[in-house]
């Protein structure tokens, strides 16, 4: 009855040992380890405490198999300093919302995939051209979220138990694209996040692992490139700008001032030591800690349309998880801060909400 790939990533999604499962479920070791082996099946009385300690439903359990993410495949930032707890944690994270991501999928139609892959370009090279491939031009964009969903992108947040480990990204079965981010960022970085991650499903997906410092310079670079598009940038008169010119540029492009700095050094527009100095003005009056009278973090206008749809058609939260074998704790935690809805307890306590990207079916 038990399904063993799924008590493997419910364990491993609540950060858990074989010994501190052992612990808190008063289940022995080698029972636990023969049901994740599949050898072994508990009895229904045992996997109702396993389910239990693990905060999931009974019925977790007992649905079909669940393949994991590979971990190659995952852009993980500091790979080799995360904990394989902290790392087996985010990638249970990404596997969960693989699976409210099919719960939505069979009940609307969504934007399909349209992310190239483009492993032999350079990073500006290959954010030019992901530019031109959606008609961008070299205008600010208004919302990073926004612009990944309508390109096939499932974006979830990072929940809040992942929080040591940074946003991330995968391809699951090699195609479908999807971000997780931490929320807990101000919305310059959680705009330049989303960006380094599309930076990885662009040039990274592909051939190569998406992780170690390589990777990392490269992604940044798309980011950095894809907010602020050279031909844009050199159309502001930004040459040797100081931090006032800089802060009120930033603006336009809705990137962290830090962010906008070092884009000018790479264009050449600030010497090495305009852009120190810069960056030590931007520091003393708190631009690198944060990013003072910022703007709002974006939200998901896909999953605030499954959201709304539901409430009119009465549909409760509650049920949504159910169907997902879900708590409503746990599908809340990989929507939380994307939706401008607070669910709670299984009702829906709403903002308003702008729809705008098209989410036909329901
Ligand atoms: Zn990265």
């Amino acid at each position: 009855m038990l399904t063993a790939s799924r008590l493997v990533l419910a364990r491993k999604r609540r950060r858990m040992t074989l010994s501190s499962l052992a612990k808190k479920s008063g289940i022995s070791v080698r029972s636990l380890t023969a049901f994740e082996n599949g050898h072994k099946t508990p009895a229904p009385e045992t996997l109702k405490s396993l389910a239990e300690a693990l905060e999931l439903p009974f019925s977790f359990f007992i649905a079909p198999e669940v393949e994991e993410i590979a971990v190659d495949s995952v852009s993980f930032r500091a790979l080799s300093k995360m904990s394989a707890l902290d790392r087996d944690s985010a990638r249970g994270a990404g596997r969960i919302v693989v699976e409210i991501n099919e719960w939505i999928e069979q009940r609307f139609g969504l934007p399909e995939p349209d992310v190239p892959t483009l492993p032999h370009l350079s990073p500006e090279e290959a954010a030019e051209r992901v530019r031109a491939l959606w008609g961008l031009g070299e205008a600010p964009i208004p919302n990073m979220v926004h612009l990944l969903e309508s390109h096939g992108v499932r974006v979830f947040s990072l929940a809040a138990d992942c929080s040591s480990v940074d946003a991330f990204s995968f391809r699951w079965k090699r195609t479908r694209p999807f971000i997780v981010l931490n929320l807990e960022k101000s919305g310059e970085r959680g705009r330049f996040d989303a960006a380094h991650e599309l930076g990885h499903l662009v040039l990274h997906s592909e051939h190569r692992i998406p992780h170690g410092p390589e990777a990392e310079q490269e992604a940044q670079q798309f980011a950095s490139a894809f907010l602020m598009p050279k031909s844009g940038i050199l159309a502001q008169q930004l040459y040797s700008a100081d931090a006032r010119r800089i802060l009120s540029a930033k603006r336009k492009w809705q990137v962290a001032a830090v962010a906008l700095a070092y884009r000018l050094k790479d264009l050449e527009l600030l010497s090495e030591w305009n852009y120190r100095t810069a960056v030590k003005q931007l520091s003393s009056m708190g631009y690198r800690s944060g990013e003072p009278g910022g703007i709002t973090r974006e939200s998901s206008q896909l999953l605030g349309k499954v959201f709304a749809t539901l409430r009119s058609q009465k549909i409760p939260v509650a049920r949504m998880a159910e169907d997902i074998n879900l708590t409503v704790e746990e599908l809340n935690l990989h929507v939380f801060g994307l939706v401008p809805t607070v669910v709670d307890g299984g009702e829906l306590i709403s903002a308003p909400i702008r729809p705008a990207l098209r989410v036909v079916g329901s």
